[in-house]
């Protein structure tokens, strides 16, 4: 791997969706990209395009996070985004495989990345951390019990981070997104397209970019700035479970 004068940017969950998108937003505003994802094929080919570097990463895992933060000696930004929902079943007939996959990897990853990169974060002049919450981390809904118990846990993360981290030249902010067109449906109803496009249907849902273009602006604000948190939703959804769908 060539050392270049690009401050670096480390994306997690970077293979697809809002990471995919961002890791393209961050390239373009010029920093170096450090991709992680399970999917190495994947990042792989966005790095060789994006003339960053890659390497496999599974959040939910101690060995490959450290690995992971092995490689990299100074980081500039480091985006949380690595994420996923599971299912959307009451409470009553919850799957504890469910709960245990989506709060290790959007409470247990973030929380395991944050703390290994914060050495290399520590070392950059001037460093932000961006938490990818979600509208599900300030509200809830029926269904949801294990996908938003993780995102008001990405919530108190990311205030405890800046308690924290007051004092140092480290920033925090946390995006929050609604609905956003990726796999994220996909993976949440096990790979059913059909259910997964439903979702969207009737509205024009945010597209990766759209966050990416969030993440790209917070962290080219001046030193002094730190946004603490976006809230972005399509304009036809006002809450995370009101939303005006035109009949087709
Ligand atoms: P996506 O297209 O499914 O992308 C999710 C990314 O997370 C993939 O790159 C996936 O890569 C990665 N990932 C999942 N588990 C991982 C693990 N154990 N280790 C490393 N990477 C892992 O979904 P997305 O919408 O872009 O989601 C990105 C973030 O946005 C998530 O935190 C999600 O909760 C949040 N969000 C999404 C929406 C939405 O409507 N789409 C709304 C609010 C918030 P691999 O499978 O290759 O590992």
């Amino acid at each position: 791997m060539n050392a270049t004068t690009r401050p670096v940017a480390v994306i997690t969950g970077s293979s697809a969706g809002i990471g995919a998108a961002t890791a393209h937003e961050l390239a373009r505003l010029g920093f170096e990209v450090v991709l992680g994802a399970r999917r190495l094929d994947r990042i792989q080919a966005l790095a060789g395009e994006l003339g960053g570097r890659a390497q496999a990463l599974d959040v939910t895992d101690a060995a490959s996070v450290q690995a992971f933060a092995a490689q990299v000696s100074v980081a500039a930004v480091l985006v949380n985004n690595a994420g996923l929902s599971r299912g959307l079943d009451p409470v009553e007939k919850g799957s504890e495989a469910h709960w245990r996959e989506m709060l290790e990897t959007n409470v247990m990853g973030l929380l395991r990345v944050t703390r290994a990169l914060l050495p290399a974060l520590s070392r950059a002049p001037l460093a932000h951390i961006v938490n990818v919450g979600s509208v599900a981390g300030l509200e809830v809904y029926a269904g949801g019990g294990g996908y938003t118990a993780t995102k008001h846990a990405v919530r108190a993360i990311s205030q405890t981070l800046r308690l924290e981290l007051v004092g140092r030249p480290i920033r925090v902010t946390e995006i929050d997104p609604g609905m956003v067109e990726t796999e994220f449906s996909l993976v949440r109803f096990d790979g059913d397209a059909a259910r997964a496009k439903k979702v969207y249907e009737g509205l024009k849902p945010l597209g990766g970019e759209d966050v990416a273009d969030c993440i790209g602006w917070v962290v080219t604000r001046p030193a002094h700035v730190n946004i603490d948190q976006i809230v972005v939703k399509p304009i036809a959804q006002a809450s995370a479970t009101v939303a005006a769908r035109k009949q087709s």
